[in-house]
């Protein structure tokens, strides 16, 4: 049988009759007509029913296997390769980036030809995607996973955390290429973890993939990477494509950042917040007082605890779903309560047990825009005698975040205080006016 990745079922089986691979020139006879191409591979989870060809003039077509009469081979195509172009001239004036990868649609490339997906992360492949960047930077890349972003867990964390402390001291600034869906959770961990860094660390991720006209992967990346080597500042970033105009990226605050639309290239929003800065045409605009940079020397807190969780209350929550992650060892519970910070009295004996066994149970709001008061209900008052920790303007998931890193490096006794003290920007003293604001 031929080299057929991604075909299955009854596409495969049609097609392992004849001697064909991807990459080959084939005739397809079909009820509707006759299509002469090159066979395309398939993504991992396209359906079984249809094989792909690119025909001559460019496009691609899907072929229903029920309707296929014949398939032959007509010529051995090239198999999908990928050749880099020459590396562009590297100019050792320009500042140093180390550019990080974990995964996600950013990080990967499509071969035109051939349809194939391949990750790009050699300097070499992101020169070729990207040139641009050669005249942006002096670029190494390491790839530190290759992982869709909804796979990260905690100790993906520190493993990040620690490969950024590596390379902090030799380069400029560092950007981390994400998979978009958990990127901002990253972004709160390594604001944490890196606290006191004196470069820039941003996170880049893209919400099309480069095959798309539409992609936001080059605009963005070149703008992480202007931001991480010519900004004056320090500390842990998101870059993503900004709402008001094409070319426009916004940064944006790693402990107040949110990804608030599945398919918009502006899905990430500041929360509480405007973006720091905005990068257009490779110019910085500054809009916050950010910390500037200084010496690379600090001490980074890579550990997170693992046994924390992010609880939604709703009408007719079931305490004994707290009541299940007590009893299971639990180390901290992060409340998502409705409005200024309230649940059920129903849940007060659990949190009482909770609370009494130790266990840090915190309250933020599934409002996301405004602020936890607990002063202002019985509820909330009740819930603050009985030991709940309210913070402030923290978004519930940079919350859960931060009580994962209080509770792995901070003993007992100091761990409330953590908690509620303003570290990386994620507890605003005011909240602004506007809710969106420009
Ligand atoms: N599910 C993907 C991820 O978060 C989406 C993306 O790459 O942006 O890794």
């Amino acid at each position: 049988m031929g080299d057929l990745p991604g075909y299955r079922g009854a596409s495969l089986k049609a097609l392992s009759q004849q001697d064909v691979s991807v990459g080959d020139i084939i005739l397809v006879k079909a009820k509707g007509g006759e299509f002469k191409g090159s066979l395309l591979p398939r993504y991992e989870y396209a359906d079984d029913k249809h094989i792909v060809l690119k025909l001559d003039n460019g496009y691609n077509v899907g072929i229903e296997v029920s309707n296929i009469q014949s398939i032959s081979k007509i010529s051995e195509g090239k198999k999908p390769t990928f050749t880099p172009p020459p590396l562009p001239k590297i100019d050792n004036s320009l500042p140093k980036v180390s550019i990080l990868g974990t995964g996600g649609t950013i990080a990967s490339r499509i071969d035109y030809r051939t349809g194939a997906v391949h990750p790009a992360f050699s300097a070499e492949e992101l020169y070729s995607v990207i040139p641009e960047l050669a005249k942006c930077a002096q670029i190494e890349t390491e790839a530190v996973f290759n992982i869709y972003s909804e796979n990260m867990t905690p100790s993906n964390w520190t493993k990040l955390a620690e490969a950024c402390v590596k390379k902090a001291a030799n380069v400029d600034g560092i950007v981390i290429g994400h998979g978009t869906d958990t990127m901002a959770y990253t972004a709160a961990a390594l604001s944490f973890a890196l606290h006191g860094i004196g470069i820039p660390v941003v996170l880049v991720g893209s919400q099309r993939s480069t095959d798309r006209p539409s992609s936001d992967a080059a605009i963005n990346m070149i703008s992480a990477v202007t931001f991480a080597v010519r900004s004056p500042v320090s500390g842990v970033y998101v870059a993503m494509h900004a709402g008001t105009d094409d070319g426009s990226v916004a940064v944006h605050l790693g402990t107040k950042v949110r990804k608030n639309h599945t398919s918009r290239r502006d899905a990430f929003e500041s929360v509480n917040i405007s973006p720091v800065a905005y990068v257009k045409d490779q110019k910085i605009e500054l809009k916050a007082k950010l910390p500037a940079r200084k010496g690379a020397k600090f001490e980074a807190r890579t550990k997170f605890e693992e046994k924390v969780a992010l609880v939604k209350f709703y009408p007719g929550f079931d305490p004994l779903l707290i009541d299940a992650l007590v009893k299971n060892g639990y180390k901290g519970i992060v409340l998502e309560g409705t409005g200024l910070g309230h649940v059920s009295t129903k849940c007060y004996d659990a949190i009482q047990k909770a609370t009494s066994n130790e266990i840090l149970v915190a309250m933020t709001s599934q409002c996301i825009w405004g602020r936890v008061r607990m002063t202002v209900y019985s509820t909330g008052r009740e819930l603050l005698n009985l030991g709940v920790i309210p913070l402030a303007d923290m978004l519930p998931e940079t919350a859960l975040v931060k009580m994962m890193w209080v509770l792995a490096n901070f003993k007992y006794g100091e761990q409330k205080s953590m908690l509620q003290r303003n570290i990386s920007g994620e507890i605003n003293e005011r909240s602004p006016l506007v809710r969106r604001p420009a």
